[in-house]
């Protein structure tokens, strides 16, 4: 099988991805265990935390600031945030035969599969992602995702006739979305919600958070929903006057920044954690819908924005568009991105996230103007 024209020969890979690994790495750390030995919180708050069994294939804690009266209260709204985590991911996975996508992924062509307002509310939202990122970011790019996953099954690249079928596959003209439903007009058109619907179902557990009460009176100071590094946070922080958030060196025990923020989103997107591996080579997990190639651009991508939803598109679009990618930002929306060794291993940010970043800032950061 002949190597694809866009993938350098396995040593430059090597160095290419030590080169990386030097670099850094981005996880998302937020020291819950922190909060609960800090001094100067007021003895009239208390912090009621959960941790959550394994959802949509990761960890997660939620927790809430609630004065002590309030505790019960706030365990009942923390078991509830669950339940909605638990049921974007009995809706929305596409690992799960029978979830609504799987459904949808295994029909016929021309029969319409039920979904809840839920899911037609976040394959909305990934259809507008598409026009958004010029094609970056494609929920209906699964075919190209399965290609790329069995061809590392049987560890062989996949060949042009196999890329251009896949390709031809992935296409939101192939898939009608009704007012209760969706109809694929092609049998092998096929949704992957990965890089939407952990934002999603995040942005909806800590809204049950934020909306908590007890005779009708909000209860909830403050809270914060962390699914496997990407999060959201609102409210009086934990600890101080701002949520702080790691941002941590991989191999080196101090974070190489932190993120100071008073609530939003925080969502990661990166090819160290993530990745598949073909004949000796590593490919990014992330699809270039355009090529249908892995994307080569970047080694990571943080995104902030007001609803994780957000910041969850923009960090995979962010990954297929590389640089580029930053003038397509909408307001609001910022991100830092380390660019992969042929983009000459570069750290850049928008001005507004160089702003919540605590100081001094991470040697060898540029910002990007926005046009
Ligand atoms: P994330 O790690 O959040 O960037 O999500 C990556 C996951 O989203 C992958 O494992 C695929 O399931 C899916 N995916 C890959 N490429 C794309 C793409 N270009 N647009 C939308 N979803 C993608
Ligand atoms: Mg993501």
């Amino acid at each position: 099988m002949k190597r694809p024209p866009n993938n350098p020969p396995l040593h430059a890979r090597r160095r290419r991805y030590a080169g990386a690994a030097l670099i850094l790495t981005l996880v998302i750390l937020v020291a819950v265990g922190m909060w609960k030995t800090s001094p100067s919180r007021p003895s009239r708050q208390t912090i009621e935390a959960r941790p959550v069994r394994a959802v949509m294939g990761t960890t997660c804690s939620l927790a809430v600031v609630v004065k002590p009266r309030h505790k019960k209260h706030a365990d009942a709204a923390l078991r509830n945030a669950e339940k909605v985590l638990r049921q974007v991911e009995a809706e929305m996975s596409t690992w799960l035969a029978d979830s609504q996508l799987g459904r949808l992924n295994a029909a016929a062509a021309g029969q319409e599969i039920a979904l809840s307002p839920q899911s037609l509310e976040v394959l909305r939202a990934a259809r507008e992602a598409t026009e958004q990122t010029d094609g970056a970011f494609d929920a209906t790019c699964r075919p190209l995702i399965a290609l790329w996953r069995d061809s590392a099954a049987r560890d062989t690249l996949p060949d042009d006739v196999e890329l251009n079928a896949a390709r031809a596959a992935s296409s939101w003209e192939l898939i009608e979305l009704t007012k209760q439903g969706a109809v694929k007009h092609n049998s092998t058109v096929q949704i992957d919600l990965g890089a939407i619907a952990k934002g999603y179902a995040i942005d909806r557990a800590a809204a049950v958070l934020k909306d908590a009460t007890m005779d009708g009176i909000p209860i909830n100071l403050g809270g914060m929903v962390n699914l496997g590094g990407d999060l959201a946070c609102f409210g009086q922080p934990a600890h101080g006057e701002h949520w702080i958030v790691d941002v941590k060196h991989p191999h080196a025990p101090a974070p190489m920044a932190k993120l100071r923020l008073r609530g939003g989103a925080v969502c990661t997107s990166g090819n160290y954690a993530r990745f598949l591996e073909i004949d000796g080579e590593r490919f990014n997990h992330i699809i270039d819908p355009r090529s249908g190639r892995p994307a080569e651009m970047t080694v990571s991508v943080t995104v902030v924005a007001s609803t994780a939803m957000t910041a969850d598109i923009w960090a995979t679009a962010l990954s297929v568009l590389g640089p580029a990618g930053f003038d397509r930002l909408p307001d609001g929306v910022d991100a830092l991105m380390i660019t992969s060794q042929s983009e000459g291993s570069r750290m850049l940010c928008t001005e507004g996230f160089r702003d919540l970043l605590e100081h001094p800032l991470p040697a060898g950061l540029s910002v990007v103007a926005r046009p």
